[in-house]
């Protein structure tokens, strides 16, 4: 009896229509190899390369996926919809909402989401009227939350999400943009501040 390795698992997500989907598997075969990379496979390990092709059964766009020694690559790659560690939960919900609508250029939500994760990071004083994005970000950079070039960053941020509310034209350029600087203040804000505290606990060996 031939041993059949089975095909290599479809992703949880579709990266087209972004959803959560069981995908239908449309066939699977040996991955092809050129001679020169089949040189570097053992028999055993070239024995377990596989290809599969899948369908979204939401939209019927297709994913190949490939497993090459031992790894699974996936074409196209969903997208990273994830905010960067140890945003808090509604944030980094908000950010995924963005990532979601650049990944299906809707041009209007995304620059507005990613707005709107900034407005709720900085959320100004409570109770009064709302200082204008500008004076919150300014705030921040002078009690020491928002530095150098930070700061340049979210101006970009709050500045696309308001063109795309008043319908100024917008390119993917410019919301990928968006969606880079926010992930980099987020960074800065939640993810750091507690590597910081990890490092406090566990100091490096002395030399
Ligand atoms: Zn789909």
């Amino acid at each position: 009896m031939n041993y059949r390795s089975p095909p290599p698992s479809a992703p949880k997500t579709c990266p087209y229509c972004e959803s959560h989907v069981e995908f239908v598997l449309e066939k699977e075969r040996p991955l092809k190899m050129s001679e020169r990379e089949h040189r570097f496979f053992v028999a055993g390990q070239a024995a377990d390369n596989r290809e599969a092709y899948y369908s979204c059964p939401h939209c019927e766009r297709g994913v190949v996926v490939t497993r090459r020694a031992e790894r699974t690559f996936v074409f196209p790659h969903p997208p990273n919809l994830y905010a960067p560690k140890h945003t808090p939960d509604k944030i980094a919900e908000r950010y995924a909402s963005g990532a979601m609508n650049l990944r299906s250029s809707r041009w209007v939500s995304a620059p507005a989401d990613f707005r709107a994760v900034l407005e709720m990071t900085f959320p100004g004083p409570e109770g009064r009227k709302r200082p204008s994005a500008d004076k919150r970000i300014e705030r921040a950079k002078a009690e020491g939350r928002l530095p150098s070039p930070l700061d340049e960053m979210a101006k970009v941020v709050f500045i696309t999400g308001n063109n795309s509310l008043h319908n100024h034209p917008i390119e993917r350029e410019h919301v990928e943009t968006a969606k880079n600087y926010t992930k980099e203040i987020l960074r800065f804000v939640y993810t750091l501040p507690c590597m910081k505290s990890q490092s406090k606990e566990s100091p490096p060996p002395s030399p």
